[in-house]
Formats: C-alpha cells, sequence, structure tokens
C-alpha cells in the first residue's frame, strides 16, 4: 500500500514535471481545473529559490498590468511605494507577487487519494492571461511575422501578426486571494484556513522551522503565435452597461466570430486587452497551431461572425450575456464584465457606419467620395489558403495584359481605370488562370488578389460572379463603369 502511494506520488511529480518541460499551458490547465487541492506543497530546491516577479492587478476592472522584468527575492517585501493607477479606471492598484513554480508540487507522503465522491466540490482558481510582448525572434520569425492596414469604410485598423509573443497565465487563487506559502518548505494554503502562529508540517509530516508564510500567486510565462489587433476607438453609449466593458465584449465577440467562421475550436484560442486597449488573440497551445494566422487572413469574415454571434439570437439582453454569445467557462473572471450589446454596436459601427472619418480614407489614398460608397461583401467563407505569388507578375502587368488582350471597348476602359489606380502603388501580385473551390462549385475569376480576396469577372461570366458575391470576398465586374479606386482600396500593399 505504502509502495502504492508513493508510486502515485512520484507519478504525479513526474507527470507535472514532464508537463512543465512539454507543455507549460496544460499545466495551467491542470491548476485552473482544480489540481492544486490534491498538492500539498510546491517543490522547492535547496539554495534556489521561485523566480518571483511583481505585478498589479485593478481592484475594481480587474485588469491585470504586466509584471516587471525584473525578478525579486522571493521573501522581499514589496515596496509599498510600487503602487500604480489604473489607466482605465484610475483606482488605486496594489503590487503583487506572483512566483513560477519551477520545480512542480507535490503531495504529502503517504497521501491517500480520496474516492470520487468524498472530494470537496471542485473549487474556483481563477486564472488569467496577459499579453507581455513579442520575444526575441529568430531570422525565420521575423520573416513570418506579417501586418497589414484594414480600412473599414474608412475607418483605419492594423493587425499585427508574430510567431514568438510572450503571455503570461496567473493563478490568483481561490476568489483571487492568492495563496500562502512557505518560502523554505514549499508548503501551501488558501490564506482563509486558519493557521496557528504559521505553525506548519512540512510534505515529509516533520514540523517546518520556518514561521515565515508569503502571500503570492502562482504564474507561469509561455510563448505562441499572436495576432494583436488595433481597432478605431469609438465608446458606444449604451443604458445599463456603466459597469461593463466594451473592450472585453468585442474580444470574446471576435473570439466566438472566429471559432464559428474558421472552424477553430473556441479552446484552441484566447484573448486579453492590453494596457493600450489593442486585442491580443493567442494560440492557446505552446508554440503555436497556426489559428490566429488564419484569423489574421480572413479578419474581415471573423469580424461579420461575430456581429452575428451577439445579434440577439441567444435570447439574453443586451446589456449583459449569456452561455450562447460571449460566456464560456474560461472567461468566467469576466462574465459580469461583458456585454452582448457593447460588442454589437461597436462591430456594427466598424462594419457599416459611414463615418466623417474623411482624414483616415485619405491618408489611405481613397478619396473621400470612394469610402462613402456603401459596400456589401458576403459572409460565406471556404478555405482557401492564398498562395505565394510573389515571383508573379505584378498588378500593373497583369491588368495590361488583359487590356491588350480584349476587344471589348468598356471592358477595355474599365482596365484603363483600374491601371490608372495602380499606377503608384506596390500592390500584391495577382493570379490568373487558377480557381477558387467555394462549396458551390469552383470558381474562375478573371484575375484575383488571394490575400487580399478581390476578384474581377469579365461579362459573360455573371453567374460566377454572383456565387463568389456570397462570400467574404470583393468581387467586381470590368466595365467602363468600374469604380476603380475602391477595388484597389482593398487590395493589399507589399512593402
Ligand atoms: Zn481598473
Ligand atoms: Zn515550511
Ligand atoms: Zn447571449
Amino acid at each position: 500500500m505504502q509502495l502504492k502511494v508513493l508510486l502515485l506520488s512520484a507519478f504525479l511529480l513526474l507527470k507535472l514535471l514532464f508537463l512543465y518541460i512539454e507543455e507549460f499551458v496544460h499545466l495551467i490547465r491542470a491548476l485552473r481545473n482544480g489540481f492544486l487541492h490534491l498538492a500539498y506543497a510546491i517543490n522547492t530546491v535547496p539554495d534556489k529559490g521561485w523566480p518571483t516577479y511583481v505585478y498589479h492587478e485593478c481592484p475594481n476592472c480587474k485588469r491585470i498590468s504586466p509584471p516587471d522584468r525584473n525578478m525579486i527575492y522571493v521573501t522581499a517585501d514589496i515596496d509599498e511605494s510600487s503602487k500604480r493607477i489604473c489607466r482605465y479606471c484610475d483606482t488605486v492598484m496594489n503590487p503583487k507577487k506572483f512566483i513560477i513554480p519551477l520545480f512542480g508540487f507535490s503531495t504529502q507522503i503517504e497521501y491517500k487519494p480520496k474516492p470520487v465522491g468524498e472530494t470537496k466540490p471542485a473549487r474556483y482558481y481563477a486564472t488569467q492571461t496577459q499579453f507581455w510582448g513579442i520575444d526575441d525572434l529568430t531570422e525565420k520569425q521575423k520573416a513570418e511575422a506579417m501586418e497589414k492596414d484594414m480600412s473599414f469604410k474608412g475607418k483605419a485598423a492594423h493587425i499585427t501578426y508574430s510567431p514568438g509573443g510572450k503571455l503570461f497565465v496567473l493563478n490568483q487563487g481561490m476568489n483571487g486571494r492568492g495563496l500562502r506559502v512557505c518560502p523554505t518548505c514549499g508548503y501551501t494554503i488558501d490564506p482563509s484556513t486558519p493557521l496557528k502562529g504559521n505553525e506548519h508540517i512540512t510534505k515529509y509530516k516533520k514540523k517546518c522551522k520556518s514561521k515565515k508564510l508569503i502571500n503570492v500567486s502562482l504564474g507561469h510565462e509561455f510563448s505562441t503565435d499572436i495576432i494583436k489587433i488595433a481597432l478605431p476607438s469609438h465608446e458606444v453609449s449604451l443604458a445599463g452597461t456603466q459597469d461593463k466593458n466594451q473592450d472585453m465584449s468585442v474580444l470574446y465577440a471576435i473570439l466566438e466570430g472566429a471559432s464559428k467562421a474558421l472552424d477553430i475550436s473556441r479552446d484552441d484560442i484566447s484573448g486579453c486587452v492590453t494596457e493600450s486597449r489593442e486585442l491580443v488573440l493567442f494560440d492557446d497551445t505552446s508554440g503555436g497551431s497556426g489559428f490566429v494566422k488564419y484569423i489574421y487572413n480572413n479578419f474581415d469574415a471573423v469580424l461579420r461572425e461575430a456581429l452575428n454571434k451577439v445579434s440577439g439570437m441567444c435570447g439574453c439582453t443586451e446589456e449583459t450575456s449569456c452561455y450562447g454569445c460571449l460566456r464560456n467557462y474560461s472567461n468566467q473572471h469576466f462574465h459580469d464584465m461583458i456585454s452582448r450589446g457593447l460588442a454589437k454596436e461597436y462591430i456594427s459601427w466598424l462594419l457599416y457606419a459611414e463615418t466623417d472619418n474623411v482624414k483616415n480614407a485619405e491618408e489611405k489614398g481613397i478619396s473621400a467620395k470612394t469610402s462613402e460608397v456603401p459596400e456589401e461583401i458576403g459572409i460565406k467563407t471556404f478555405s482557401y489558403e492564398p498562395e505565394d505569388t510573389s515571383a508573379n507578375p505584378d498588378t500593373l502587368t497583369q491588368l495590361e495584359a488583359l487590356r491588350d488582350d480584349t476587344d471589348d471597348e468598356s471592358i477595355k476602359r474599365g482596365l484603363e481605370k483600374l491601371i490608372a489606380a495602380a499606377a503608384d502603388g506596390n500592390f500584391e501580385n495577382p493570379i490568373t488562370d487558377s480557381k477558387l473551390p467555394t462549396s458551390e462549385k469552383d470558381i474562375w475569376p478573371e484575375l484575383f488578389w488571394g490575400r487580399s480576396r478581390v476578384a474581377l469577372f469579365t461579362p459573360g461570366t455573371e453567374n460566377q460572379y454572383k456565387i463568389l458575391k456570397k462570400y467574404n470576398w470583393y468581387c467586381y465586374m470590368i466595365g467602363e463603369n468600374i469604380n476603380a479606386e475602391l477595388v484597389m482600396s482593398h487590395i493589399r500593399k507589399e512593402e
């Protein structure tokens, strides 16, 4: 029996260490799922302390600001003068400590797991993830990183994709009150547990000689692929949402939209809001799985599906949210803060509102008149991985070739307009003689730009044009009435 228990402890320990090496995120998931109440102590190693950092959490809006880069000694007192003011709600934030339990956890010696049913009900361990910056990228990673400007009816957004995004995960204990930990033996308890004079027994069932317990959270950091989205600012006012958070609401709508539009499991992606109010979406698997890159490439479709998700089909009232729209298990910490209506109002403003944001449009070389043209694209999606066209003839060359090829005067004039609009820009190279595999049938545009999702058709192929228009592609018939500037405004410019 004794051997069995020892083996079990050793197994758990090994398993945890293995998890540490293999997969930090899964360890955090184990923590999140309440493993901690099986553990008795956080392992210590003689002469080695746990890496320890100071961070701040806003007691009002619950936002966490990233830790200082510098580590402190685990037993060091936090300088009370390092209070900070929350950048969102002006509340004073107290400094807190988190440790990285680098050496794993263990149960007490001779620990007998209770049969299922006798164990305490699962505790609520709030886990939060926050963006900590971008790692030093390798040359290969640098080559993979990309960014683009997007324009929504003249409103500018910027989106960045990068591998090597660094995130930190915090487990702040039950109801956010942290854990009390003995730095000497690793003994760990919930701060609400009464403890006479801090006396405690070590995991080896000996009386610990130390009586100094410290209050900490548990933390971890991991690297994964991220996208960072800077959206134009627009404060929605909606009755009953004074205590709700618009950024968080939009963030969770986008995650839901991405999951639905691109068929990604909602558990595989996650996100947070940075101090500068950017949204960071990340692959919730160590190292990244390409999900956020897919979101980067299909952001229009994601937004449209996000809007669908918060349109009210779920039945909850606008000032709140439910499991049918924005809520799920992993964001329970924020359930009280997210409002379906705030997300809905913001995203529909972004996608559809005609603004007087002429300046933005002008900066992008789109005339004010053009940006006012209402333009709808379809919401259906199909899976299509844009091919590398860097070796193709450029946009200008291909448009000119089409012009020289046609005898139709209207098409010729349309192409002349496009050529003029494309003259001063280094655009994505287009593709010709290739198909787009929609779920209905293969579509063969005259010319298309895969990454920009812009396709041109010629008279005689109206049917094909109509089908592709149901998808999240910008589709145009070439003719003398074509709005060439509008067409070109949707095509990605290369660096
Ligand atoms: Zn705050
Ligand atoms: Zn101790
Ligand atoms: Zn709902």
